[in-house]
């Protein structure tokens, strides 16, 4: 039989466009624009022009009038600055303000591609609209721009103003114009030989008959809006409004300040017509900048949480990277933001809420229960490029067997606009029908797009009845895990996932944008030291306003390297400050520990080795100062002992071994190593066990140079093919010998290839069983990858790469699709690849990326992205990497690690003071350091009382007994969340704590020693 459905469903799409939408504006005025740089200096401005330059701040101010004949009509302005209507929130905005009079103003509503009307409430006269405009430019995917820089923008203006003017709303047109929209989204979306799908398109086509006569329209369609489709048993869905704002991304945190500002106040205005609507937000450090800046609209954000409109949710200060943030850093996003909603709103979020983050390490389900979130939403693993997730909904289980309640919106976005054609992707994407009934949909435009509109939510409305498989409401995101929670306990099965939640793509997030991963890295740890020496003194150290510096830059597209220029410049010279300010901080504190010559490990692994310090040996230092060596830079080598977290005095001992060197081979009691005329490293001899760790024919710690060019997302995606074209640099190289013991050798081999050059120096210290490799780099290239490949002969099939709390154990061979697809992974500080009683590790005191594959262990050292930040990387760098042979376990490895990332500081004071007892003590139950027992931060309380809050976990994998002492004896321990909060009290035995940690448990202990005692009994 003839059918012209097809035909009909265009004819429904074009007059919906053509000939219903203009009813819906029965009247319209003209505004009078006038623009300038200022308020004071505006001109007249006409609509068609073009207005500004890159980064630019336009203000225009419309005016017009009302006629008489309009009173108690519904009345809009419609501004349109130029927008493209595809790209919300990545292009120009915005904002509508009231002036007062002392110059400032008060935001009222964003304005955005769609989001163009702003609602004048007022009678007959003259209206004048005052509207702040942001020229921010378009970065076109994936090409190279100057634009991402104010250095380089130029200075042309990028868009045309297109209209400003007062218009009538006919409310019926309007609700007419929705009806169709939805129940032809709702007819496409089914089968289409549904029979409703039939019935639907002669209904549509019937109302469009009717038009122009609104009236009649509505009745026309009327029945089909109100009929009552499906049954109790219906799929709900959960939409909650949300505005997805990068902290810093294709602008700089400067325009996200005002991006918030606009999406806040437009999130605000809509509450006060749809009393049904809720929005949540995440990242405190976006409400501060509210509060700072706009307090009257922060007040009003403090009423609509009151009232269960506004949702704060996701408990950290900003949607942080996963991968690349140290564990204590991942606590400290925790614990800041969920500090600040508790004293701001009254609110301790429930729900984890990192939609876009690149991958979710194994170890993060305990860090987030112990910050009181046992959910967690997020949506970015459905970009997965290989292997398709398998559930919606599941119990994520951590490498310490805490599991947390997981959704993945089955929406795939966070920017979701509730369309019926959304709405039916969404329940027919989601994995876990069979047990669950419950799903979320974040809907609003992100980024600047301005969040939810009026139209998400007429169709929200509309939608809730019209769908025979499932239903819609507005709600918190909490109602859809209480639901899934009664499931649970209802005995459903809820499906288990263990281990990482492995993002299979952007896994060029590892390593580029080096200068703000390293100052990153470097703040980290200078921060946990500063807590550390401030502890030991008792002396409170108000860290804060540092923390949340640093914990910014933790953002998910700033810490991965995927921003514009601007961004990493920010965060370098954000990130130097706080070192900056950090050092003489600490450098303050240790000259109060101690005076005369004293050593300070700030390492959670106690020290006795060769160390190089700049030190002057005709001071008054003791012992066996014959035993030094004094390094070509003036430096000296020698050997001290330093306890865990601790100060010692300097005293020289004897060195007990020495490196012997010659042209092409150095040894000391540990290691023998040799290389050729090209300075390439041919052998590597573990004396103890008599092992050759490099494979026959191969050489170690070979640079490879590869061309990069990913496929899309230049700065985020590493290609599974990039290293198939790499090229060894093994060819003529300088090499000379740089020190030549006894206590250290040194032997630099500088390379140049095309525009790049290195100094890579292989280093061995007596005593030691680790061959350091220190890479020096000028990296000159466009789009290539550098690395650093180590191939060792070990068999194992899993490496263990060192994350936050923990290890986790990736294929070292692409043998299933699963295992494929981790051709790049995380690794902090080091990655081991071992058998039972052998194993190597490759350490690092900077970098991330790592492939292991191919029987190697392959550093990433540098990439060169051209977008979105054309100079991305080039410049130079600096890197020690080591490879370190050891027997069973992780312990040791961990151990060494830890002491080359936070090194032994030398300080020199007027006079001898004696140094106090480390502020903790961790020891094993063979009364020896706990080297597999990571210590995380050792700190004041933050309530003040005096208490010593130490935080620390088994990173090794092992079932541990482990006492902890103090400086004082302990009176009282507690086992606390992350907020300090004492959950459970510990036994003190003898003025000592003593526990058993489970494999990769984290622990934050809060113990009262003797000296600070307050009188309070053990919690029960
Ligand atoms: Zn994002």
């Amino acid at each position: 039989m003839f059918s012209d459905r097809d035909l009909v469903e265009k004819r429904i799409q074009r007059e919906l466009w053509e000939r219903v939408l203009p009813l819906v504006h029965s009247d319209r005025r003209p505004l009078t624009i006038e623009a300038g740089p200022d308020l004071d200096h505006l001109e007249p401005f006409e609509a068609g022009s073009s207005w500004g330059a890159p980064w630019a701040t336009t203000w225009f101010r419309l005016t017009g009038e009302i006629p008489p004949e309009w009173t108690g009509r519904r009345i809009e302005a419609v501004i349109d600055l130029g927008f493209h209507q595809r790209a919300a929130g990545f292009q120009c905005e915005g904002l509508v303000v009231e002036l007062d009079g002392d110059g400032s103003f008060r935001p009222r509503q964003g304005i955005h591609p769609r989001r163009t009307n702003y609602v004048i409430d007022s009678d007959p006269g003259p209206v004048v609209l005052h509207v702040e405009a942001a020229s921010n430019p378009m970065f076109p995917q994936f090409t190279s721009s100057p634009l991402g820089s104010l250095e380089t923008a130029g200075e042309r203006l990028l868009y045309r103003f297109r209209q400003a003017a007062l218009v009538v709303v006919d409310p019926a047109a309007e609700a007419l114009a929705y009806d169709i929209e939805v129940l032809d989204g709702v007819m496409r979306s089914l089968a289409t030989d549904d029979p409703r799908r039939a019935r639907l398109l002669r209904v549509l086509a019937e109302t469009l008959d009717r038009i122009p006569d609104v009236a009649a329209a509505r009745r026309s369609i009327a029945p089909s809006m109100a009929e009552e489709v499906g049954g109790s048993s219906r799929h709900r869905s959960v939409a909650i409004g949300h505005a997805h704002i990068d902290t810093a991304w294709l602008w700089p945190l400067r325009e996200t300040k005002r991006k918030v500002t606009r999406t806040f106040a437009s999130a605000a205005a809509l509450m006060d017509n749809y009393p049904e609507y809720k929005f949540c937000a995440s990242s405190a450090q976006h409400y501060t900048w509210i509060e700072e800046r706009h307090p009257e609209l922060f007040a009003k954000i403090v009423d609509r949480v009151e009232r269960g409109q506004w949702v704060p949710v996701g408990g950290m200060w900003v949607e942080s990277d996963m991968n690349l943030p140290s564990g204590e850093s991942l606590v400290r996003q925790i614990v800041f933001g969920q500090r600040y909603f508790e004293d701001r709103f009254g609110v301790r979020c429930t729900e984890v809420w990192i939609p876009d983050v690149f991958g979710y390490p194994a170890g993060l389900p305990q860090v987030f229960a112990a910050g009181g979130m046992h959910r967690f939403v997020t949506q970015k693993l459905s970009w997965n490029k290989q292997n398709r997730f398998p559930h919606s909904t599941f119990w994520w289980e951590g490498l310490d067997g805490t599991r947390v309640l997981t959704h993945f919106p089955p929406v795939d976005t966070y920017n979701a606009e509730i369309t019926p054609e959304e709405f039916a992707f969404s329940i027919a994407n989601f994995r876990d029908h069979g047990w669950s009934s419950d799903s979320l949909m974040p809907f609003g435009h992100g980024d600047g797009g301005g969040g939810p509109t009026r139209e998400m939510l007429e169709r929200a409305r509309r939608l809730a009845g019209l769908d025979t498989r499932a239903t819609v409401e507005i709600d918190r995101p909490a109602a859809v895990f209480e639901r899934i929670e009664r499931d649970a306990d209802r005995g459903l099965p809820v499906p288990v996932w263990r281990g990482e939640l492995y993002f299979e793509t952007h896994r060029g997030t590892l390593t580029s944008q080096l200068k703000t991963k390293l100052g990153n890295r470097r703040c980290e740890r200078l921060l946990v030291e500063a807590e550390l020496w401030a502890a030991t003194l008792g002396r409170p150290e108000d860290l804060d306003h540092l923390w949340q510096q640093v914990l910014t830059q933790q953002f998910h597209d700033i810490l991965p390297g995927s921003s514009i220029e601007w961004v990493h410049q920010d965060a370098e010279r954000i990130l130097g400050d706080v070192e900056e300010e950090l050092e003489e901080r600490i450098a303050a504190l240790l000259a109060d520990i101690g005076g005369g010559a004293l050593l300070a490990n700030p390492a959670d692994a106690p020290v006795d080795e060769v160390l190089i310090l700049d030190v002057d040996l005709d001071g008054d230092i003791p012992g066996e100062l014959d035993a030094c060596q004094t390094m070509s830079d003036g430096s000296v080598a020698l050997r001290a002992v330093v306890p865990a977290l601790g100060v010692a005095p300097l005293v020289v001992r004897p060195a007990g071994d020495r490196v012997v060197l010659s042209d092409s081979s150095m040894t000391n009691g540990h290691l023998a190593v040799r290389w050729d005329a090209h300075g390439n490293i041919t052998s590597i001899i573990d004396l103890g066990s008599a092992r050759e760790l490099v494979p026959a024919g191969q050489v170690s710690a070979v640079l490879e140079l590869a061309p990069d060019h990913p496929v899309e997302y230049d700065a985020w995606d590493l290609e599974s093919w990039t290293r198939t074209g790499a090229a060894a640099l093994t060819g003529p190289a300088e090499v000379s010998i740089a020190e030549s013991g006894p206590l250290v050798a040194r032997v630099r081999v500088e390379r140049s290839f095309g525009p790049s050059t290195s100094t890579v120096t292989y280093e061995l210290r007596a005593g030691s069983p680790e061959l350091r490799v220190h890479v020096a780099l000028d990296w000159r290239h466009d789009e290539h990858l550098l690395s650093m490949a180590f191939p060792l002969d070990v068999r194992a099939d899993m490496a263990m790469c060192d994350v936050q709390f923990g290890v986790v154990a990736r294929p070292t061979h692409p043998s299933s699709p699963w295992d494929a697809a981790k051709f790049e992974v995380c690794a902090h500080r080091f990655i081991d690849v071992a058998e039972p009683d052998f194993g190597v590790a490759v350490l690092n005191n900077g970098r991330y990326g790592h492939h292991v594959f191919d029987g190697a262990v392959r550093v990433s050292l540098a990439r060169a992205a051209t977008y979105p930040d054309p100079n991305a990387d080039r410049g130079h760098h600096e890197v020690t990497l080591a490879i370190r042979p050891h027997g069973a376990g992780l312990a040791d490895v961990r151990a060494a690690a830890a002491r080359l990332n936070s090194p032994v500081r030398a300080v020199t004071g007027p006079s001898a003071v004696a140094s106090p007892t480390p502020a903790v003590t961790i020891t094993g139950a063979d009364g020896w350091p706990a080297l597999g027992v990571g210590v995380d931060a050792v700190k004041l309380a933050d309530d003040g009382s005096g208490d010593l809050v130490v935080r620390l976990h088994e990173a090794c994998g092992n079932r541990t007994r482990i006492s902890v002492a103090t400086a004082d004896r302990i009176v009282s321990a507690w086992r606390c969340n992350l907020l300090e909060e004492p959950q459970t009290g510990e036994e003190v035995g003898d003025g000592i704590v003593a526990l058993t940690l489970r494999p990769f448990q984290l622990v934050t202990l809060r113990l009262c020693p003797a000296a600070g005692t307050d009188g309070r009994s053990l919690a029960g």
